[in-house]
């Protein structure tokens, strides 16, 4: 695991970093998401200790073991792909779900959302680079995935997420960040209150950032490499 001083030390330049490409792109800041998967309780609360208030996890049962322990101002993102076993977790104890990619989840997800928390905020997980086994809908899924999350109380649509296919040309990885974009603002058209667009990790985020990314998702050059 990496010191306090270097997880704060990295978070500092991560977050300048994300600052100057909203700048040069001319857009309000980007929200950073530490992505937290495969570490320790203790790597997360030395990031929250240095200002970080926003995680991500994968894994709904490595996640529920350490958000039992920690802070409970902090507002937990599950990015991972979704098990239909494990959408209670996810809906009892998480504030964003990134990777929504199908009906079955929707309803579960509303289903059981807890009547006392805020409704989940959701974002449809889109398979851009169209990758066979890959986690994500499809284009033509995203209007029936948006509508069924409208209809659904306890859920409220804010936006799309994808994660490109790594090992691309820098040219085919804008070329899926430019769609993404053009994705969110047909989206909005029907659906006026979606305002995010989270794409971009710690190879590509000022990329995705410069082509419309609002929020990033950064593990590696926060908390170093996982096992
Ligand atoms: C692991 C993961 C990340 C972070 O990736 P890094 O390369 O470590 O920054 C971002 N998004 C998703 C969906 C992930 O699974």
């Amino acid at each position: 695991m990496l010191s306090m001083p270097a997880i704060e030390h990295n978070l500092k330049r991560i977050k300048q970093a994300i600052s100057d490409s909203c700048k040069q792109s001319g857009r309000p800041n980007a929200t950073l998401l530490a992505v937290s998967k495969k570490h320790p309780a203790d790597a997360i609360l030395q990031a929250y200790n240095a200002g970080q208030l926003a995680f991500g996890e994968n894994y709904a049962d490595e996640a529920i073991e350490k958000i039992a322990g920690l802070p409970n101002d902090i507002s937990w993102h599950f990015i991972g792909p979704i098990q239909s076993n494990k959408t209670r977790i996810i809906a009892e104890n998480f504030q964003w779900v990134h990777s929504i990619d199908r009906l079955k989840i929707i309803k579960r997800l509303n289903e059981q959302r807890p009547e006392s928390l805020a409704p989940l905020q959701c974002l449809i997980q889109v398979n851009i680079s169209n990758e066979p086994q890959k986690a994500g809908a499809s284009i033509d899924q995203i209007g029936k995935l948006a509508t069924a999350i409208d209809q659904a109380p306890n859920l409220e649509l804010r936006g799309l997420m994808a994660i490109p296919k790594a090992c691309q040309s820098t040219e085919l990885l804008a070329e899926n960040f430019r769609s993404m974009k053009v994705l969110l603002q047909k989206l909005k058209q029907h659906h006026q209150q979606c305002d995010t667009l989270s794409m971009g990790m710690s190879k590509d985020y000022q990329l995705a950032i410069e082509h419309g990314a609002n929020i990033v998702r950064i593990g590696t050059d926060i908390f170093g490499q996982r096992d």
